[in-house]
């Protein structure tokens, strides 16, 4: 479970990029968070495993607060979440089957990682989540002779190695056509649905959002100011969201 109480971000700028957001996200929800550019998708998503420090305000998971945590703590709660960012976040010059392991480094001693020992149970499973986002065949290719697509379930997979029991998807179909927007999104309702795991969702497109999510959460100028299923989301509601600027007629994927 994710706890956001009363979190608010000013930047050092003097930007509120996060203004008084409180939410419970409950175990298994596809949340999408939606909104213009410049609301706060971003900040919030990232202050959730604390790459962002919010300046007010707490995010507890699963009862246990990251926004206090030390060091220590701070990597142990990190190893539950896993990240999928546009920039991939992969090493594109390593292997698909290196970048999967490397999931597991934050729950490894630095010793370990180094030298890189890691288990026949270590790299099975490897093979299992790679047979998850459909890219078997790819176990020794580098990460740079794949399609975007192909990388973003490379991450999928790294997340599901690290046993991630909350994914947080950063604008993961921004730079995607909409067949393979589709197919992460897919991979990552699979996921969500037959293991069990939370998603957490920025993305541009509202059609996409209202496709996957349970539930959306709408942004604007750092505040929430929709909470709801894709059902409620009405034509009003989107307009009010994206300040006027909402045209259903226009909207396409990703
Ligand atoms: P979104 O993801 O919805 O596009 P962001 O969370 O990236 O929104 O940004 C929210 C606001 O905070 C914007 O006004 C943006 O310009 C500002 N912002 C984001 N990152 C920084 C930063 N590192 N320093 C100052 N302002 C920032």
């Amino acid at each position: 479970m994710i706890e956001i109480r009363d979190a608010s971000k000013v930047y050092k700028n003097g930007t509120h990029a996060m203004d008084h957001i409180s939410l419970t996200i409950q175990d298994g929800e596809y949340v999408c968070i939606i909104g213009l550019s410049g609301a706060g998708k971003s900040t919030l998503l990232r202050s959730v495993n604390r790459l962002n420090e919010i300046t007010d305000g707490e995010i507890l998971i699963d009862g246990r607060s990251i926004t206090k945590a030390g060091k220590k703590e701070l990597r142990e709660i990190r190893t539950h979440i896993g990240l999928i960012s546009q920039q991939f976040n992969l090493v594109k010059r390593s292997t698909v089957q290196k970048n999967i392991l490397s999931g597991k480094l934050g729950s490894y001693g630095t010793l370990r990682s180094i030298f890189g020992l890691f288990s026949k149970e270590d790299y099975e499973k490897v093979n299992e989540v790679l047979a998850k986002v459909g890219l078997s065949d790819r176990l020794q290719s580098r990460c740079d002779e794949l399609s975007g697509g192909q990388q973003q379930r490379v991450c999928i997979a790294r997340t599901l190695f690290q046993d991630a029991s909350i994914i947080l998807a950063d604008e993961p179909v921004a730079s995607l056509d909409p067949v393979t927007s589709n197919k992460v999104l897919t991979d990552l309702k699979m996921i969500n649905e037959s293991m069990g795991r939370t998603i957490l969702v920025n993305i541009h497109s509202v059609e996409l959002a209202k496709h996957y999510a349970t539930r959306i959460i709408g942004l604007q100028d750092g505040k929430l100011v929709f909470d709801g299923t894709p059902a409620e989301l009405t034509d009003e509601k989107l307009r009010a969201i994206y300040k006027g600027n909402y045209m259903p007629a226009k909207e396409h994927e990703a």
